[in-house]
């Protein structure tokens, strides 16, 4: 499928000097060819014209590499099959800077971002879209490395992705690759997964240990060298939700602890479902390497940005079984008990000697471009 291979003129300009002519007298005519190559090794604002070389940027990266039959029909929207009872929809975008850090990539991320969303819903992924801004200049073979990790990260979580988009922005005009996507996942249960539904008596859980994004990113963006060990929890949490669900947990609400960790996370459930949380800073597990790299930029674990993490507030006479549940899936091993829901308002936080701080939202953006 895609075009026909055509002469790349930037080749082509270069290879009688390198005596690479294939031409049978040793000239290539297509030296001169005037017509836009479908084998640019970077991006240009042709690639988002919607002509010709828009459409062999389709087929050759994005048509290739997510391999999806609503994709292959090349129409204006995909016509999709839809499973009995609610959908959950969910849309974000992607901008971290920079576009590959330890651990994963904002193609990866960008999947996991939308799929842990719909996680979140208690809905299990079924559908992608996504719609890349690329910045005039940015080179082929780094988008081929994005959409490639995008559709291992699809594959793994289990969602398709049925449609997307391409604009090109001229150089200086974007950051090499904007992502934004929507996801679209079946809710498979009766419950009303949301901060309304938290009740005084829940226990909170946590999945794991917290910061190891935010710290990852910035650990590069820094060159903070002693943080070699630093990776991203970039991960699929539907495996997680999906074990609570099956073992019957009556699960109240779900949240992935994005953009301004753990603590921003609880404010606003708090806020949203009118109770009090208590939790305890020692049950909250942060990596070493995290808490150095905090110690070091002046940042607290709690306000760092995870894509690998979640809480979940269940019924406490449900709270060692839903451990269990978690524990038993890949990226929630770690999952542990770090609170409870009273009747009131506010999050506080009883820290390791015993003393009691509110924890609040922070006013601005901790860490710019982190997701
Ligand atoms: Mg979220």
């Amino acid at each position: 499928m895609g075009d026909p291979p055509m002469p790349n003129p930037f080749i082509g300009k270069v290879s009688p000097a390198l005596g690479e002519a294939d031409g049978a007298d040793g000239i290539d005519f297509s030296l001169e060819c005037p017509l836009p190559s479908s084998r640019h090794d970077r991006i240009t604002l042709g690639h988002g014209g919607g002509g010709r070389l828009m459409h062999s940027l389709i087929d050759r990266v994005f048509k290739k590499a997510f391999n999806d039959p609503a994709l292959a029909a090349a129409h204006d929207g995909a016509d999709l099959p839809s499973p009995p009872g609610r959908l959950a929809m969910t849309t974000d975008s992607y901008v971290v800077h920079p576009l590959f850090f330890p651990g994963s990539d904002i193609g990866a991320m960008a999947v996991n971002g939308t799929v842990n969303d719909l996680a979140m819903c208690g809905a299990s992924p079924l559908y992608l879209t996504a719609s890349f801004i690329l910045e005039e200049g940015l080179e082929m073979a780094t988008l081929e490395k994005v959409v490639a990790s995008m559709a291992g990260a699809a594959a793994a979580a289990g969602i398709r992705v049925v449609t997307g988009d391409t604009k090109v922005v001229e150089r200086g005009k974007g950051d090499g690759i904007f992502i934004c996507t929507a996801g679209v996942g079946a809710i498979g249960h009766n419950l009303a997964i949301n901060p309304a539904s938290v009740k005084p008596g829940d226990a909170v859980l946590l999945s794991g240990d917290i910061g190891r994004h935010g710290m990852a990113v910035m650990a590069v963006r820094e060159n903070l060298g002693f943080t070699s060990d630093l990776r991203s929890d970039c991960a699929c949490l539907w495996p997680g939700v999906e074990a609570l669900l099956k073992a019957g947990i009556q699960v109240h609400c779900l949240r992935d602890l994005t953009r301004g960790g753990l603590a921003t996370s609880l404010v606003e459930i708090s806020g949203t479902g009118k109770v009090r949380i208590l939790v305890n800073e020692s049950a909250i597990p942060v990596g070493e390497a995290v808490q150095g790299a905090c110690e070091v930029l002046g940042l607290d674990p709690l306000y760092v940005a995870n894509e690998g993490r979640f809480v979940a507030f269940v019924p406490a006479s449900e709270a060692e079984r839903a451990l269990a549940a978690l524990r038993s899936t890949v990226h929630c091993e770690g999952a542990t008990r770090i609170g409870t829901v009273e009747s009131g308002n506010g999050v506080v936080m009883k820290s390791t000697i015993g003393a009691s701080r509110p924890l609040d939202m922070l006013s601005g953006e901790q860490l710019p471009r982190i997701c």
